[in-house]
């Protein structure tokens, strides 16, 4: 993987899928430098309306969440947009708790919204 590339995973939940979208439609290019994960619905809409080349994990309340807490714990990913719905529960809300708890617990980037989402995309961007 060349230097500057970084695994960085896409996530939203059903309520907050536009908004990711719409963030990430004009930043095509920009997270196609990076190696790219999702959960299942989330990568599925972001390959199918944006075309980007995705690792598809499971859906999140299928574990997908589960499967990225795990790769952070592994030091296997840099970066995490996770836009969260901040009005609606949810049936999985142990397995975000538990994903954002070991995003903070190994300092991962972690992005909740479009602002810090472009803040972790000018980080990757930002040479050492
Ligand atoms: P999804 O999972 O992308 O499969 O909808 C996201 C989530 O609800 O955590």
């Amino acid at each position: 993987m060349p230097a500057h590339q970084k695994s960085l995973a896409l996530v939203a939940h059903d309520g907050m899928k536009d908004a990711l979208i719409e963030w990430a439609r004009p930043r095509v290019a920009e997270l196609s430098k990076h190696r790219l994960f999702a959960t299942g619905t989330t990568g599925g809409r972001l390959h199918t309306e944006l075309g980007l080349d995705i690792t598809l994990l499971k859906s999140g309340p299928l574990g997908g969440d589960a499967q990225l807490g795990a790769m952070i714990a592994e030091e296997r990913l840099d970066g995490l947009v996770f836009f969260v719905d901040p009005l609606s529960a949810l049936p999985h809300d142990v397995d975000v708790k538990s994903l954002l708890r070991l995003a903070i617990l190994y300092d991962t980037n972690l992005a909740v919204n479009k602002t810090t989402a472009d803040a972790v995309l000018a980080h990757f961007d930002t040479p050492k």
